[in-house]
């Protein structure tokens, strides 16, 4: 039996109760298809209620609509086993509910503390973070949008980009994706595959989202550059750098936006 025939799909999740009982409705070009599979276990119940208590999933289903002219049909689907990832052709994000466990018990066994942010927040920014990640995946593919580097990159870049632009917090929430990374780093020494693999190391996909934050705000996050233990010349670069990610990718999005998107104000 198809798995999502037992799933709760609806297109404005974020109008509804999670908990309630909500018409299956059809897909529309024009909004972004939430579809959460009912928790198998009280692990998936517990990865599920961190995700209710941020409403980490409502804001972001409410900022995709807020956004982007979807030109197809997206959905976001909690639950399943693969991923975090997006499918292409299915055109949907996959967040399944071991992975925000994966997080909670990275952070848990880092015992990690950060001032003003708890753990519960810092697995909450990273999801997010991760879902903007995967949706850098699905605007690139959507769009046709044309990336020079790698994707994997430019697809971070974009989860910084929106998460400084759309979240009051949004430099918090990308401190703590970037922790996430320094993290999964610890304990595990790089092999050939990962050299090679599309996506960057963990440690380096941690110093440049700390890169990018602090290029995008230098004096307030002085301290992060000084944590990073960044050089006088670094931190020149990623202030610069933060410049020309922010206007690059507005630009390849902008056609694709909304009238008066708040990504694009300042
Ligand atoms: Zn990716």
């Amino acid at each position: 039996m198809n798995k999502l025939l037992n799933s709760f799909v609806c297109s404005l999740c974020f109008f509804l109760p999670l908990s309630g009982v909500a018409q299956p409705s059809k897909p529309n070009k024009l909004s972004m298809q939430v579809v959460i599979d009912p928790p198998r276990n009280a692990e998936d119940k517990a990865a599920l209620q961190a995700m209710k208590d941020a409403r980490t999933i409502d804001q972001f289903a409410q900022h995709v609509k807020d956004n982007f002219v979807l030109e197809r049909a997206l959905t976001l689907h909690f639950g399943g086993e693969d991923g975090p990832h997006y499918d292409p052709e299915a055109s949907t994000i996959h967040m399944p509910y071991g992975f925000i466990q994966e997080v909670d018990d990275n952070f848990s066994k880092a015992r990690y503390q950060r001032p003003g942010v708890s753990r519960k927040e810092a697995i909450q920014h990273a999801i997010t973070a991760v879902l903007f990640h995967e949706l850098a995946h699905a605007l690139i593919d959507a769009y046709g949008l044309p990336i020079v580097g790698k994707e994997e990159d430019a697809a971070d870049g974009l989860a910084v980009v929106a998460l400084i632009r759309l979240y009051p917090k949004g430099r918090e929430l990308a401190i703590s994706a970037a922790d996430l990374y320094e993290i999964e780093s610890r304990d595990t020494t790089p092999e050939k595959e990962d050299y090679f693999d599309a996506h960057s190391l963990d440690i380096q996909r941690h110093y440049s989202m700390l890169c990018q934050v602090y290029g995008s705000d230098p004096g307030p996050y002085a301290w992060l550059a000084k944590k990073a233990g960044f050089t006088q010349d670094r931190r020149e670069g990623c202030e610069e750098e933060f410049v020309i990610l922010d206007d690059s990718w507005l630009a390849l999005l902008e056609p694709f936006l909304k009238k008066g998107a708040p990504l694009l104000k300042q």
